[in-house]
Order: C-alpha cells, then structure tokens, then sequence
C-alpha cells in the first residue's frame, strides 16, 4: 500500500513567530483530531525548520521539509543551504523542481537531477515536482513534457533510490490561480505518471509510488481530486497557510 501524504508548502511567507506559531496549530489539531494513517509534511522556508522540528517530534505522522537546496556538499556558496545542513536540523522532506524554482531561478532537468542525489545522498526524502505550462497545456504536448521531466530529472536513479521519491503534478497553469485542474485532468496525467514509472521501474515499484496534486487545492475541491485512483494526497500551497484549511484537507483520508 502507497502512502498518503498531504504537504504544505509555505513558499516564501510567514515571519519566524508566525510560521511558529502555525505550525504548533497544525501540531495541536493534528493531536487533537483523529487523524488516520495519513502523513502531514509542512515545507517551511529554512529560517522556520529548526523550531518546528524540535515541535513536530511528539507527533508521529507530522514531519517538516525544506523549498530547496544546494546540490553541493559544502563549500563557498553564499546564500545557499545543503542538504545535510537541511537534515541536521531535523527534516525529512526537500521539495525539488518545484515550478516557481524552475520558472524564476532558472533550474533545469540536469541541475534537479543533481539536486535530488544531494537529498537522497543525505537521506531526505524528496517531494519531486512536475508539470506543465498553460502553453504545453493548450498545445496538447503535456505528456511529453511531463516524460521528459522525468527522464531527464528523475529516471536515472536506481530502483531503491526511487523509493524514497514523492512525485508533486503541479500543473502550473493551476499554481495559484484558482484555476484547478479537474479531477479528470489531475487523473489522466497521474495515470500516466504511474504507467510511465511502471516502463521505467516496473508495475510493483510504480504502484507504490505516491503522487500528489498541487495547485489551487482547497477544502472543497481535495476530496474529489483525492478520491481519484492514482491521486495519493496534496501539495498545498495558499490553503496552508490557514490551520483550519489545510487540516479540513489532511482530514480527506480519514
Ligand atoms: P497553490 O495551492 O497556492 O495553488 O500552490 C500550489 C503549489 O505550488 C504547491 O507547491
């Protein structure tokens, strides 16, 4: 059985007591609430990840993860944090490939490619994202992109390595527009994730693996989205900065 997961990712928001005091809210309702096996990752921005850490370790299935790293080990970087600084605080998850990385810092496939041995090397998981433009959308050349991107960004690890990768589809076109892509849509390229991991890694490995769907996710569109068969959980952007919000999501799978 492939794990659910529904993770926020904060992107670039929240002063250090506000993304503090977020996620304890997180961390009390989750307490609080009978929350099932499903697991609740909150991808902080770096300045946030050493307190909620230290907060998310009496909750078992709330974990925390980075926006992003550096491919290198160390070194004469300025500005840049590595994966194993990312893990010595305490997180268990990097999102990589994200669109917004991608689009405004110039990250392509063979750079995410780099990037996703740097967190596997360090043991983080990593949240993979993938997804198109509206142009490639409209153009009807998504599959392709969506084959590439996982060619040249995903599929050179080894099949154990690939275990430990969670794939995000991120239609950008979806990405906080409101504009969600209809569970047909999410499923049809999900479907075709699986089917795509399946050529590369086998049926047992691509069933197993789990997929999220990003992008103007909300509590009134998760469980429809989520109740499509290859839908795994969420990667939830604007709806996570409210507790109430991304909890009635996380709440889906119960
Ligand atoms: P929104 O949920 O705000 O559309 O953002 C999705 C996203 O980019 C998550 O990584």
């Amino acid at each position: 059985m492939r794990k659910n997961i529904v993770a926020g990712n904060w992107k670039m928001n929240l002063g250090y007591e506000e993304g503090v005091s977020l996620f304890s809210e997180i961390v009390n309702m989750v307490k609080d609430e009978v929350i099932g096996n499903q697991e609740v990752v909150v991808c902080s921005p770096f300045i946030h990840l050493s307190s909620i850490a230290k907060l998310s370790a009496s909750v078992p299935n709330v974990h925390i993860g980075a926006q992003n790293i550096h491919q290198a080990e160390s070194g004469a970087y300025t500005g840049e944090v590595s994966a194993s600084q990312v893990k010595s605080v305490g997180a268990q998850y990097v999102i990589l490939g994200h669109s917004e990385r991608r689009a405004y810092f110039g990250e392509t496939d063979a750079l995410l490619a780099e990037k996703l041995n740097a967190a596997l090397k360090h043991g983080l998981k990593p949240i993979f994202c993938i997804g198109e433009t509206k142009e490639e959308r409209e153009s009807g050349r998504f599959f392709d992109v969506i084959k590439t991107q996982l060619e040249a960004g995903v599929f050179h690890l080894g099949q154990d390595d690939f275990a430990s990768v969670v794939l995000a589809y991120e239609p950008v076109w979806a990405i906080g527009t409101g504009l969600t892509a209809s569970p047909e849509e999410a499923q049809e390229v999900h479907a075709f994730i699986r089917e795509t991991i399946a050529q590369q890694y086998g049926a047992e490995v691509a069933d197993a693996t789990t997929i999220l769907y990003g992008g103007s996710a909300n509590p009134s569109n998760a469980s429809t989205l989520f109740a499509q068969k290859d839908i795994d959980g969420g990667l939830i952007g604007g709806a996570s900065l409210k507790s109430r919000d991304f909890l009635e999501i996380v709440k889906v799978f119960n």
